[in-house]
């Protein structure tokens, strides 16, 4: 399909999911900011969405990337992803990627390079990947087989970036990085570890205080600064979706949120204040409006 999206050697690889991009909306709606066909996608179609993606970033020439591979890559992330989680899944992967790739293409964003602009992408892709729909105080509180591995430090995030990093050594077929250099290579390594773990929310005021003190982005380290901002402000900016598509988000989060509440009933453990009691409709209300005025504003 991405040959085929590209207009050359259109017969080669026309089946790889045998979808027309005519009719496949998720992909006719990929240059709108909210892309409104992907609730309605299947896995299959997310996945395609991804990799066409990287497909018109230029992975390929940048990082000299297979289609082959990165489709592979983009498919074993999917598979990753737990479908049982009611928010943390792959659908959630796909739709902070789509963001994060119209923020990188709107003109008055900092200008960062090919590479770097690359490596955030896989870092959105790949963010969430193996999220436990728990959180990481659920985790340290459980004293989770996670939490002994990361010694209770941003568990949830460690994890999403080295499932990342094992899934691209899993073979040479899934190795996006495989013909980098080893100084290009450890470039974006720490691109994707800085933004992933930059999702931990134990980050989120820091983050804002440090661009609200200085009004500007520091230079020393501008373009990390960009990368991370631009993940977090696109895992968090669900409910900028026009309303129909924000309610079904905050659907997703409530749900999970309540998933977790039962789960700390039963592990013998304090449930979190914005967890509890969310049948009620009006703490629902109450939790969107804080999370929008504390959070997301
Ligand atoms: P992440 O876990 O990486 O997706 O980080 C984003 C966090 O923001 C989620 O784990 C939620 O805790 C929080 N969040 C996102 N959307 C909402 C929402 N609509 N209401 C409340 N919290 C939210
Ligand atoms: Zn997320």
């Amino acid at each position: 399909f991405m040959l085929r999206l590209s207009g050359s050697n259109a017969n080669l690889k026309a089946d790889l999911f045998g979808f027309d991009p005519n009719t496949h909306t998720v992909i006719k709606d990929m240059e709108s900011w909210h892309c409104e066909g992907i609730f309605d996608a299947s896995l299959a179609e997310l996945i395609e969405l991804c990799s066409v993606i990287f497909h018109k970033m230029r992975l390929s020439e940048t990082y000299r990337t297979e289609d082959e591979v990165t489709v592979n890559f983009v498919k074993s992330i999917c598979g990753q992803y737990r479908v049982t989680n009611p928010y943390h899944n792959f659908l959630h992967a796909t739709s902070v990627m789509h963001m994060a790739y119209k923020m990188v293409k709107s003109a008055s964003i900092y200008p960062l390079s090919q590479f770097e602009i690359l490596a955030m992408l896989i870092a959105a892709m790949c963010h969430d990947v193996d999220h436990t729909g728990k959180d990481n105080d659920f985790e340290i509180q459980c004293q989770t087989e996670l939490a002994i591995t990361y010694n209770d430090l941003s568990v949830l995030e460690n994890h999403h970036v080295a499932t990342c990093f094992r899934i691209s050594r899993q073979s040479e077929r899934h190795n996006i990085f495989a013909n980098l250099e080893t100084k290009q290579y450890k470039q974006a390594r720490k691109i994707i570890i800085d933004c992933i773990i930059s999702t931990d929310m134990k980050n989120h005021f820091s983050m804002v205080s440090n661009i609200e003190k200085s009004g500007d982005l520091e230079k020393d380290n501008r373009e990390t600064t960009a990368m991370n901002l631009i993940l977090h402000a696109c895992d968090i900016g669900s409910l900028l979706s026009p309303t129909p598509m924000a309610e079904k988000w905050t659907e997703r989060v409530l749900t999970e949120f309540s998933e977790q509440a039962k789960a700390c009933y039963e592990n013998g453990i304090s449930v979190p204040a914005h967890m509890a009691d969310l049948t009620s409709r009006s703490k629902q209300c109450k939790l969107q409006v804080d999370f929008i005025d504390y959070i997301v504003h």
